[in-house]
C-alpha cells in the first residue's frame, strides 16, 4: 500500500476546519488504495477516466460517492449516469442535454459543474465568461429537468506564480458568486470545485466549497 495516510489525516483536518470537502483523486490508482483509504473514513473519489471508473466502480463499497472530473465525452455519458455523484467538467449544452437524457432514462437527477476556463496556459476545455453567460441565458436550460448545476469547477495555471494562481481563483469565485443572480429552476449553486495538490491552500483561501487532491494522498502518478 501506497497512500500517504499522515498527510490525507492533514489535509482532511484543513478541509473539515474550512468546511470544504475533500475529492480524493484516484485516478490511475489501483481498488486496494482507495479501499484503504474509504477505511480511512474518505468517501469522495475523483476520476478522469470513463473506462477506469466503469471498472473500479463495482469493485469498491456502494456508499462511495463517484466524482468525475475529467473530460467527458457525449457518447459516454451512459456508462457513468446509472451511479456517478457529481460531473465536475461540463462544458457545453450538448453535453448537459445527454447528461439530462441518461439521468432521466434512470430515473435519477444528475448533479454537475460547469467548467470554466481560468488559467493563462492553452487548452480545449472549459467555457469563458461570455459561453458561460450565453449557456445560462440559453432558454432551453430549465427544460433539464434531470439535471441540477451545482456551481463551477476550474484549474488554474500550473504555474510557481502564487498572485497568478490566486488571481485567477478570484476570477472564478467572482463568476461563482454571479451565478447566484439568476433564478432558473435547475441551477442551485452551492458548490466551487478549485484547487489541487499543489494549490489547495491558495484555493480555499479564495473561496474554494471543494478541492480534487491525487498525489499528495496516492503518491505521484
Ligand atoms: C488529476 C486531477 C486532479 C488532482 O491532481 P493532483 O495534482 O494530483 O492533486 C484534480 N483535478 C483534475 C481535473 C485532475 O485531472
Amino acid at each position: 500500500m501506497s497512500i500517504h495516510i499522515q498527510a490525507y489525516k492533514e489535509i482532511s483536518g484543513h478541509c473539515f476546519n474550512s468546511s470544504v470537502a475533500l475529492v480524493a483523486v484516484s485516478k490511475t490508482k489501483p481498488v486496494g488504495d482507495i479501499l484503504a483509504l474509504y477505511r480511512a473514513g474518505q468517501r469522495d473519489f475523483g476520476e478522469n477516466y470513463v473506462q477506469e471508473l466503469v471498472e473500479k466502480q463495482p469493485q469498491l463499497p456502494a456508499e462511495i460517492r463517484w466524482h468525475f472530473i475529467g473530460h467527458l465525452q457525449t457518447n459516454k455519458v451512459k456508462y457513468i449516469a446509472p451511479f456517478v455523484y457529481l460531473i465536475h467538467g461540463v462544458d457545453s449544452f450538448k453535453l448537459l442535454k445527454e447528461i439530462n437524457k441518461l439521468a432521466q432514462k434512470h430515473n435519477r437527477v444528475i448533479n454537475v459543474l460547469l467548467q470554466v476556463h481560468i488559467a493563462k496556459e492553452e487548452t480545449k476545455f472549459g467555457l469563458d465568461e461570455t459561453e458561460l453567460e450565453a449557456l445560462l441565458h440559453n432558454g432551453e436550460l430549465s427544460l433539464l429537468t434531470h439535471i441540477k448545476i451545482k456551481g463551477l469547477m476550474g484549474m488554474a495555471s500550473f504555474s510557481e506564480d502564487e498572485n497568478l494562481v490566486r488571481a485567477e481563483f478570484k476570477s472564478l469565485k467572482y463568476l461563482f458568486d454571479k451565478l447566484k443572480q439568476y433564478e432558473i429552476s435547475n441551477l442551485q449553486p452551492d458548490i466551487l470545485s478549485m484547487g489541487m495538490s499543489g494549490d489547495y491552500t491558495l484555493a480555499v483561501e479564495e473561496g474554494s466549497t471543494m478541492v480534487r487532491i491525487g498525489s499528495l494522498i496516492f503518491g505521484d502518478r
